[in-house]
């Protein structure tokens, strides 16, 4: 099955998206994942994406649309795929549609997580990740079992450096401009299935692996 995840900054995606990951069995590719480690590697697209990331711009179209393709060409999301933080623009939805169709692929469905800005505000100010396997944290919401360090891999939290409130403010306002209208995109094409995101973690994947079939 081939999946995307859309819903603005701080909804749970990532979160949720490791929980499907567990039960289908499909690769989790996320864009904001794949910068933020070209940026810790130094690699020419860590240096080309460092700049929009850390102003909570998006990365140009051509850059995104790049590295997604390249991704989705490889052999293990043949089978399928979750795409979690692409596409963000209604270019990239037409690029990602090309993509799959040269290979008789297309998009089964679209998960949106849907969520007031004032709790997204309070979400992305308390997050915390863990440098080295990426799990996700809250201050208030999920702490760790000790503070600062991460309970899976024992790693160092940190916060992200576009979660400060000035950044996010920026990429909510980025996301109601620009990814906002992939929401009429893809209902138009009868592939949108709305969550809602304001629910413990549990009861969000129940409503997503209910709304997958
Ligand atoms: P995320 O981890 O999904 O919140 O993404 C973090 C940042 O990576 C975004 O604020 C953008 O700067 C960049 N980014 C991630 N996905 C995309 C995309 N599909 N298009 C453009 N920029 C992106």
């Amino acid at each position: 099955m081939n999946i995307l995840f859309m819903g603005p900054p701080g909804a749970g995606k990532g979160t949720q998206a490791e929980k499907i990951l567990e039960k289908l069995g499909i690769p989790h590719i996320a864009t904001g994942d794949m910068f933020r480690s070209a940026m810790a590697n130094g690699t020419p697209l860590g240096l080309k994406a460092k700049e929009y990331m850390e102003s909570g711009a998006l990365v140009p179209d051509d850059v995104t649309i790049g590295i997604v393709g390249d991704r989705l060409a490889e052999a293990d999301c043949q089978p399928g795929f979750l795409l979690d933080g692409f596409p963000r623009t209604v270019p990239q939805a037409d690029a990602l549609k090309d993509i799959l169709a040269k290979s008789d692929r297309q998009v089964d469905a679209v998960i949106n997580i849907e969520m007031q800005t004032d709790i997204l505000m309070k979400r992305l100010s308390g997050r915390r990740i863990c440098k080295q396997c990426g799990a996700s944290f809250h201050k208030l919401f999920v702490p760790p079992q000790q503070a600062g360090v991460c309970d899976h891999c024992g790693g160092e939290l940190y916060t992200r450096k576009d979660d400060s409130r000035e950044t996010a403010q920026k990429r909510l306002d980025v996301h109601a401009e620009q990814t906002q209208p992939l929401i009429d995109y893809y209902q138009q094409q009868g592939l949108l299935k709305n969550i809602q995101g304001d629910q413990p973690v549990e009861k969000v994947l129940e409503d997503i692996l209910a709304a997958l079939g």
